[in-house]
Protein backbone atom coordinates (compact mmCIF):
# COMPACT_ATOMS: atom_id res chain seq x y z
CA UNK A 1 0.00 0.00 0.00
CA UNK A 2 1.62 3.52 -0.87
CA UNK A 3 1.74 5.93 2.13
CA UNK A 4 -0.07 8.44 2.69
CA UNK A 5 1.23 11.89 0.27
CA UNK A 6 3.95 14.28 1.35
CA UNK A 7 1.43 18.11 1.99
CA UNK A 8 5.33 19.80 2.39
CA UNK A 9 6.91 22.41 -0.02
CA UNK A 10 10.69 21.59 -1.03
CA UNK A 11 11.27 25.45 -1.64
CA UNK A 12 9.82 26.59 1.72
CA UNK A 13 12.71 28.35 3.75
CA UNK A 14 12.18 29.29 7.56
CA UNK A 15 10.58 32.79 8.03
CA UNK A 16 13.47 35.27 8.43
CA UNK A 17 13.49 36.23 12.43
CA UNK A 18 11.75 38.81 14.25
CA UNK A 19 15.93 40.09 15.19
CA UNK A 20 16.38 40.34 11.62
CA UNK A 21 13.27 41.89 10.74
CA UNK A 22 13.78 44.78 13.36
CA UNK A 23 17.80 45.10 11.80
CA UNK A 24 15.98 45.50 8.49
CA UNK A 25 13.58 47.41 9.63
CA UNK A 26 16.44 50.06 11.10
CA UNK A 27 18.16 50.17 7.88
CA UNK A 28 15.05 51.09 6.27
CA UNK A 29 14.61 54.00 8.48
CA UNK A 30 17.70 55.12 8.31
CA UNK A 31 17.89 55.51 4.52
CA UNK A 32 21.45 54.87 4.61
CA UNK A 33 21.17 51.12 2.29
CA UNK A 34 24.58 52.06 0.48
CA UNK A 35 27.09 50.56 2.19
CA UNK A 36 29.59 53.70 2.23
CA UNK A 37 26.63 55.38 3.39
CA UNK A 38 27.46 55.98 6.71
CA UNK A 39 27.65 58.58 9.41
CA UNK A 40 30.54 60.38 11.59
CA UNK A 41 31.35 57.16 13.12
CA UNK A 42 29.01 54.44 12.23
CA UNK A 43 30.46 51.20 10.54
CA UNK A 44 27.82 49.46 8.21
CA UNK A 45 25.50 46.98 8.32
CA UNK A 46 27.87 45.77 5.57
CA UNK A 47 31.00 46.19 7.57
CA UNK A 48 29.70 44.31 10.35
CA UNK A 49 29.30 41.60 8.65
CA UNK A 50 32.59 41.41 6.91
CA UNK A 51 34.05 40.92 10.41
CA UNK A 52 31.60 38.63 11.93
CA UNK A 53 32.24 36.27 8.64
CA UNK A 54 35.71 36.45 9.12
CA UNK A 55 36.07 35.64 12.68
CA UNK A 56 33.09 33.14 12.04
CA UNK A 57 35.62 31.65 8.88
CA UNK A 58 38.96 31.97 10.83
CA UNK A 59 39.99 33.91 7.53
CA UNK A 60 41.97 37.21 7.90
CA UNK A 61 39.57 38.87 5.36
CA UNK A 62 36.21 39.22 4.14
CA UNK A 63 34.17 40.83 1.60
CA UNK A 64 30.51 41.27 1.20
CA UNK A 65 29.08 41.02 -2.73
CA UNK A 66 26.42 40.84 -4.70
CA UNK A 67 26.38 36.88 -4.79
CA UNK A 68 28.25 33.70 -4.58
CA UNK A 69 28.62 33.86 -8.54
CA UNK A 70 30.27 37.03 -8.27
CA UNK A 71 32.38 36.38 -5.46
CA UNK A 72 34.15 33.88 -7.78
CA UNK A 73 34.03 35.86 -10.94
CA UNK A 74 35.89 38.48 -9.25
CA UNK A 75 38.11 36.21 -6.98
CA UNK A 76 39.44 34.55 -10.85
CA UNK A 77 39.90 38.36 -11.62
CA UNK A 78 41.63 39.65 -8.53
CA UNK A 79 43.85 35.77 -8.37
CA UNK A 80 45.05 36.79 -12.18
CA UNK A 81 43.60 34.86 -14.52
CA UNK A 82 44.66 35.89 -17.97
CA UNK A 83 41.93 35.77 -20.79
CA UNK A 84 41.34 32.44 -22.05
CA UNK A 85 43.21 30.94 -19.80
CA UNK A 86 42.14 27.20 -18.81
CA UNK A 87 40.37 27.14 -15.31
CA UNK A 88 40.12 23.30 -13.84
CA UNK A 89 36.85 23.09 -12.39
CA UNK A 90 34.29 19.83 -10.93
CA UNK A 91 32.00 18.72 -13.76
CA UNK A 92 29.33 18.24 -11.73
CA UNK A 93 28.57 21.38 -10.08
CA UNK A 94 25.76 24.41 -10.80
CA UNK A 95 25.66 26.22 -13.72
CA UNK A 96 26.84 29.33 -11.97
CA UNK A 97 30.51 27.97 -11.22
CA UNK A 98 31.17 27.33 -15.53
CA UNK A 99 29.79 30.63 -16.38
CA UNK A 100 31.87 32.75 -13.62
CA UNK A 101 34.61 31.25 -15.26
CA UNK A 102 33.48 32.60 -18.19
CA UNK A 103 33.01 36.04 -17.12
CA UNK A 104 36.38 36.23 -15.88
CA UNK A 105 37.18 35.41 -19.45
CA UNK A 106 39.04 32.15 -18.54
CA UNK A 107 37.62 28.82 -20.21
CA UNK A 108 36.12 25.96 -18.07
CA UNK A 109 38.02 22.52 -18.09
CA UNK A 110 35.76 20.13 -15.85
CA UNK A 111 37.05 17.25 -13.81
CA UNK A 112 35.48 13.88 -13.61
CA UNK A 113 32.89 13.68 -10.92
CA UNK A 114 33.56 10.48 -8.70
CA UNK A 115 30.12 7.97 -7.31
CA UNK A 116 30.42 10.09 -4.24
CA UNK A 117 30.01 12.89 -5.74
CA UNK A 118 33.84 14.54 -5.30
CA UNK A 119 36.14 15.82 -8.10
CA UNK A 120 37.99 12.91 -9.29
CA UNK A 121 41.86 13.08 -7.86
CA UNK A 122 43.01 10.92 -10.81
CA UNK A 123 41.09 13.11 -13.62
CA UNK A 124 42.73 16.24 -11.84
CA UNK A 125 46.17 15.32 -11.46
CA UNK A 126 45.55 14.44 -15.51
CA UNK A 127 44.24 17.71 -16.42
CA UNK A 128 46.51 20.16 -13.92
CA UNK A 129 49.35 19.77 -16.30
CA UNK A 130 49.06 23.63 -17.97
CA UNK A 131 46.66 24.99 -16.31
CA UNK A 132 47.11 27.41 -13.34
CA UNK A 133 43.94 27.80 -11.35
CA UNK A 134 41.84 25.73 -9.67
CA UNK A 135 37.63 26.25 -8.74
CA UNK A 136 37.00 23.78 -6.87
CA UNK A 137 33.41 23.11 -5.69
CA UNK A 138 32.16 21.34 -2.64
CA UNK A 139 28.76 20.78 -5.04
CA UNK A 140 25.82 20.10 -2.60
CA UNK A 141 27.82 19.66 0.33
CA UNK A 142 30.36 17.15 -0.44
CA UNK A 143 33.95 17.53 0.07
CA UNK A 144 36.50 15.56 -2.11
CA UNK A 145 39.87 14.79 0.27
CA UNK A 146 41.25 18.04 0.79
CA UNK A 147 44.12 17.24 2.27
CA UNK A 148 44.83 15.13 -1.79
CA UNK A 149 43.55 17.66 -3.37
CA UNK A 150 45.60 20.74 -2.08
CA UNK A 151 48.74 18.02 -2.61
CA UNK A 152 47.94 17.86 -6.14
CA UNK A 153 47.32 21.57 -6.50
CA UNK A 154 50.94 21.98 -4.80
CA UNK A 155 52.78 19.89 -6.89
CA UNK A 156 51.24 21.11 -10.18
CA UNK A 157 51.21 24.89 -8.85
CA UNK A 158 47.49 25.37 -8.89
CA UNK A 159 45.86 28.44 -7.09
CA UNK A 160 42.57 27.03 -5.60
CA UNK A 161 39.75 29.09 -5.14
CA UNK A 162 37.35 26.85 -3.06
CA UNK A 163 33.22 27.59 -3.78
CA UNK A 164 31.41 26.98 -0.35
CA UNK A 165 28.17 27.60 -1.46
CA UNK A 166 26.92 24.44 0.13
CA UNK A 167 30.00 24.44 2.59
CA UNK A 168 29.43 27.13 4.66
CA UNK A 169 29.88 26.19 7.88
CA UNK A 170 31.70 22.52 6.99
CA UNK A 171 34.59 20.95 7.71
CA UNK A 172 37.31 18.79 6.41
CA UNK A 173 39.81 16.81 9.36
CA UNK A 174 38.60 19.88 11.49
CA UNK A 175 39.44 22.82 8.82
CA UNK A 176 36.82 24.75 8.18
CA UNK A 177 35.75 24.42 3.82
CA UNK A 178 37.36 27.74 2.66
CA UNK A 179 40.17 27.85 4.22
CA UNK A 180 41.88 25.19 2.04
CA UNK A 181 42.04 27.13 -1.21
CA UNK A 182 43.86 30.52 -1.70
CA UNK A 183 40.11 31.70 -1.55
CA UNK A 184 36.74 30.91 -0.66
CA UNK A 185 33.20 31.92 -2.37
CA UNK A 186 30.00 31.40 -0.39
CA UNK A 187 26.59 32.26 -1.24
CA UNK A 188 23.60 34.03 0.57
CA UNK A 189 20.95 33.19 -1.86
CA UNK A 190 17.72 32.07 -0.83
CA UNK A 191 18.35 28.34 -0.63
CA UNK A 192 21.88 28.25 0.83
CA UNK A 193 22.93 28.24 4.66
CA UNK A 194 22.38 31.89 5.05
CA UNK A 195 19.32 33.47 3.54
CA UNK A 196 19.62 37.14 2.35
CA UNK A 197 17.42 36.48 -1.21
CA UNK A 198 21.06 36.89 -2.75
CA UNK A 199 24.67 37.84 -1.60
CA UNK A 200 28.11 36.83 -1.87
CA UNK A 201 30.45 36.51 0.38
CA UNK A 202 34.34 36.13 -0.54
CA UNK A 203 37.52 35.12 2.34
CA UNK A 204 41.02 34.63 1.59
CA UNK A 205 44.25 35.25 3.50
CA UNK A 206 46.20 37.49 1.28
CA UNK A 207 45.76 40.95 1.34
CA UNK A 208 46.80 41.58 -1.65
CA UNK A 209 44.54 39.60 -3.31
CA UNK A 210 41.74 41.09 -1.32
CA UNK A 211 42.55 44.93 -2.00
CA UNK A 212 41.94 43.75 -5.60
CA UNK A 213 39.36 42.29 -4.84
CA UNK A 214 37.72 44.87 -3.20
CA UNK A 215 38.41 47.49 -5.35
CA UNK A 216 36.58 45.12 -8.34
CA UNK A 217 33.79 44.76 -5.76
CA UNK A 218 33.54 48.66 -6.71
CA UNK A 219 34.58 50.66 -3.56
CA UNK A 220 35.91 53.31 -5.41
CA UNK A 221 38.10 55.37 -3.28
CA UNK A 222 36.10 54.11 -0.38
CA UNK A 223 37.86 50.92 0.60
CA UNK A 224 38.79 51.89 3.94
CA UNK A 225 35.16 51.48 4.93
CA UNK A 226 35.19 47.62 5.21
CA UNK A 227 34.97 45.40 7.91
CA UNK A 228 37.49 42.56 7.41
CA UNK A 229 40.22 44.58 4.36
CA UNK A 230 43.93 44.77 4.12
CA UNK A 231 45.69 47.76 6.08
CA UNK A 232 45.48 50.86 3.88
CA UNK A 233 48.86 50.54 2.19
CA UNK A 234 47.97 47.65 -0.23
CA UNK A 235 45.62 48.88 -2.10
CA UNK A 236 47.98 51.39 -3.24
CA UNK A 237 49.40 48.72 -6.29
CA UNK A 238 45.66 48.15 -7.27
CA UNK A 239 43.67 51.60 -6.56
CA UNK A 240 44.07 52.88 -9.75
CA UNK A 241 44.59 49.81 -12.09
CA UNK A 242 41.75 47.93 -11.13
CA UNK A 243 38.60 47.81 -12.85
CA UNK A 244 35.28 48.48 -11.13
CA UNK A 245 32.97 45.49 -11.67
CA UNK A 246 30.07 47.02 -9.58
CA UNK A 247 28.63 44.39 -7.20
CA UNK A 248 28.43 45.27 -3.36
CA UNK A 249 26.67 44.16 -0.99
CA UNK A 250 23.92 46.33 0.60
CA UNK A 251 23.53 47.30 4.20
CA UNK A 252 19.80 45.57 3.79
CA UNK A 253 21.07 42.08 3.07
CA UNK A 254 23.69 42.26 5.51
CA UNK A 255 21.50 43.62 8.26
CA UNK A 256 19.42 39.92 7.65
CA UNK A 257 22.21 37.71 7.52
CA UNK A 258 24.02 38.90 11.07
CA UNK A 259 21.55 37.71 13.15
CA UNK A 260 21.30 34.52 11.14
CA UNK A 261 25.16 33.86 11.64
CA UNK A 262 24.66 34.25 15.31
CA UNK A 263 22.28 30.43 14.64
CA UNK A 264 24.14 29.12 11.91
CA UNK A 265 26.02 26.49 14.02
CA UNK A 266 22.17 25.59 15.85
CA UNK A 267 21.07 25.18 12.08
CA UNK A 268 23.69 23.17 10.75
CA UNK A 269 22.78 20.48 13.66
CA UNK A 270 19.25 20.78 12.67
CA UNK A 271 19.87 20.21 8.70
CA UNK A 272 22.19 17.32 9.94
CA UNK A 273 19.32 15.64 11.96
CA UNK A 274 16.95 15.19 8.96
CA UNK A 275 19.76 14.51 6.76
CA UNK A 276 20.75 11.53 8.92
CA UNK A 277 16.89 10.47 9.10
CA UNK A 278 16.63 10.28 5.34
CA UNK A 279 19.90 9.10 4.75
CA UNK A 280 19.75 5.84 7.61
CA UNK A 281 16.68 5.22 6.40
CA UNK A 282 17.26 4.86 2.06
CA UNK A 283 20.76 3.24 3.20
CA UNK A 284 18.63 0.47 5.44
CA UNK A 285 16.31 -0.11 2.23
CA UNK A 286 19.63 -0.97 -0.08
CA UNK A 287 17.77 0.15 -2.87
CA UNK A 288 20.05 2.90 -3.71
CA UNK A 289 24.24 3.79 -3.42
CA UNK A 290 24.46 6.39 -0.75
CA UNK A 291 27.35 8.79 -1.14
CA UNK A 292 30.20 7.77 1.73
CA UNK A 293 30.74 10.77 4.22
CA UNK A 294 33.99 9.98 5.39
CA UNK A 295 34.91 10.32 9.12
CA UNK A 296 36.83 13.33 8.21
CA UNK A 297 33.93 15.35 6.84
CA UNK A 298 31.73 17.44 9.11
CA UNK A 299 29.09 18.41 6.41
CA UNK A 300 25.98 20.39 5.88
CA UNK A 301 22.73 17.98 5.13
CA UNK A 302 21.23 21.23 3.36
CA UNK A 303 20.26 18.81 1.01
CA UNK A 304 20.61 14.66 -0.06
CA UNK A 305 21.57 13.08 -3.20
CA UNK A 306 21.11 9.17 -3.42
CA UNK A 307 21.96 6.87 -6.99
CA UNK A 308 19.63 4.63 -8.03
CA UNK A 309 23.03 2.82 -10.92
CA UNK A 310 21.97 1.76 -14.39
CA UNK A 311 18.53 3.20 -14.06
CA UNK A 312 17.26 4.03 -17.66
CA UNK A 313 15.96 7.41 -18.39
CA UNK A 314 12.27 6.24 -18.25
CA UNK A 315 12.77 4.55 -15.50
CA UNK A 316 14.11 7.45 -13.94
CA UNK A 317 11.15 9.69 -14.75
CA UNK A 318 8.81 7.38 -13.79
CA UNK A 319 9.93 7.30 -10.65
CA UNK A 320 10.20 10.76 -10.41
CA UNK A 321 6.57 11.20 -11.08
CA UNK A 322 5.29 8.91 -8.59
CA UNK A 323 7.72 10.70 -5.77
CA UNK A 324 6.01 13.81 -6.91
CA UNK A 325 2.50 12.22 -6.83
CA UNK A 326 2.62 11.10 -3.15
CA UNK A 327 4.24 15.09 -3.06
CA UNK A 328 8.30 14.39 -3.08
CA UNK A 329 9.97 16.76 -5.04
CA UNK A 330 12.94 15.37 -6.52
CA UNK A 331 15.57 16.35 -9.34
CA UNK A 332 17.43 14.00 -11.43
CA UNK A 333 20.61 15.59 -13.08
CA UNK A 334 20.76 12.84 -16.05
CA UNK A 335 17.66 14.61 -18.04
CA UNK A 336 18.65 15.56 -21.21
CA UNK A 337 17.04 19.14 -20.74
CA UNK A 338 17.44 21.01 -17.70
CA UNK A 339 14.80 21.51 -15.50
CA UNK A 340 14.52 24.85 -12.87
CA UNK A 341 18.22 25.18 -10.89
CA UNK A 342 19.27 21.85 -12.19
CA UNK A 343 21.10 20.81 -15.04
CA UNK A 344 24.53 18.94 -16.59
CA UNK A 345 27.32 20.31 -18.81
CA UNK A 346 25.83 18.97 -21.79
CA UNK A 347 23.43 22.05 -21.56
CA UNK A 348 26.34 24.77 -20.90
CA UNK A 349 27.09 25.32 -24.34
CA UNK A 350 28.41 28.76 -23.95
CA UNK A 351 31.72 26.02 -23.18
CA UNK A 352 33.47 23.58 -25.22
CA UNK A 353 31.85 20.03 -25.67
CA UNK A 354 34.06 18.15 -23.15
CA UNK A 355 33.89 13.96 -23.01
CA UNK A 356 33.10 13.12 -19.66
CA UNK A 357 32.09 9.64 -19.69
CA UNK A 358 32.55 8.92 -15.53
CA UNK A 359 30.53 11.82 -14.97
CA UNK A 360 27.90 10.65 -17.38
CA UNK A 361 27.53 7.53 -15.69
CA UNK A 362 26.93 9.04 -12.12
CA UNK A 363 24.67 11.74 -13.17
CA UNK A 364 22.29 9.32 -15.23
CA UNK A 365 21.38 8.02 -11.85
CA UNK A 366 21.50 10.80 -9.31
CA UNK A 367 18.92 12.20 -7.60
CA UNK A 368 18.74 15.10 -5.24
CA UNK A 369 16.49 16.53 -2.97
CA UNK A 370 16.35 19.80 -0.60
CA UNK A 371 16.23 19.81 2.79
CA UNK A 372 14.00 22.94 3.95
CA UNK A 373 14.55 23.19 8.01
CA UNK A 374 10.63 23.85 7.68
CA UNK A 375 10.71 19.96 7.54
CA UNK A 376 10.67 18.20 11.26
CA UNK A 377 12.39 14.78 11.89
CA UNK A 378 8.64 13.37 11.74
CA UNK A 379 8.30 15.28 7.62
CA UNK A 380 12.01 13.56 7.06
CA UNK A 381 10.90 10.00 8.09
CA UNK A 382 7.51 9.92 5.92
CA UNK A 383 9.88 11.50 2.93
CA UNK A 384 11.93 8.69 3.38
CA UNK A 385 9.50 6.36 3.25
CA UNK A 386 7.94 7.14 -0.02
CA UNK A 387 10.86 7.35 -2.05
CA UNK A 388 11.65 3.70 -0.55
CA UNK A 389 8.17 3.03 -1.92
CA UNK A 390 8.67 4.08 -5.23
CA UNK A 391 12.10 2.74 -5.44
CA UNK A 392 10.83 -1.05 -4.12
CA UNK A 393 8.38 -0.25 -7.08
CA UNK A 394 10.21 0.61 -9.69
CA UNK A 395 12.95 -2.21 -8.87
CA UNK A 396 9.88 -4.97 -9.51
CA UNK A 397 8.87 -3.07 -12.34
CA UNK A 398 12.74 -3.35 -13.63
CA UNK A 399 12.77 -7.18 -12.82
CA UNK A 400 9.37 -8.04 -14.50
C1 LIG B 1 24.11 28.68 -5.74
C2 LIG B 1 25.42 28.22 -6.17
C3 LIG B 1 26.39 29.11 -6.60
C4 LIG B 1 26.15 30.56 -6.89
O1 LIG B 1 25.58 31.28 -5.90
P1 LIG B 1 24.66 32.56 -6.27
O2 LIG B 1 24.72 33.34 -5.00
O3 LIG B 1 23.32 32.05 -6.63
O4 LIG B 1 25.35 33.27 -7.40
C5 LIG B 1 27.64 28.60 -6.88
N1 LIG B 1 27.92 27.30 -6.77
C6 LIG B 1 27.00 26.40 -6.40
C7 LIG B 1 27.38 24.98 -6.30
C8 LIG B 1 25.72 26.84 -6.09
O5 LIG B 1 24.79 25.95 -5.75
Amino acid sequence: MAPKPFAGAFTQQEPIAPEAIAAALRVLESGRLHRYNTVAGETSEAALLEAEYAAFQGADYCLACASGGYAMDIALMAAGLKHGEPVLTNAFTLSPVPGAIVNAGGRPVLVECTRDLVIDLNDLARKADGARFLLISHMRGHLADMDAVMAIAERHGLTVIEDCAHTMGASWNGTKSGNFGHAACFSTQTYKHMNAGEGGLLTSNDPDFMARAIILSGSYMLYERHGAAPEKHYFEAARLETPNCSGRMDNLRAAILRPQLAVLGRNIARWNDRYRTIETALKASGLFHLPERPAAEDPVGSSIQFLAEGITADEACAFMAEAKALGVELKWFGDADPVAFTSNHHSWRFIADQALPETDRVLSGLFDMRIPLTFSIEDCAHIAEIIIHCGTSLRLKGAA
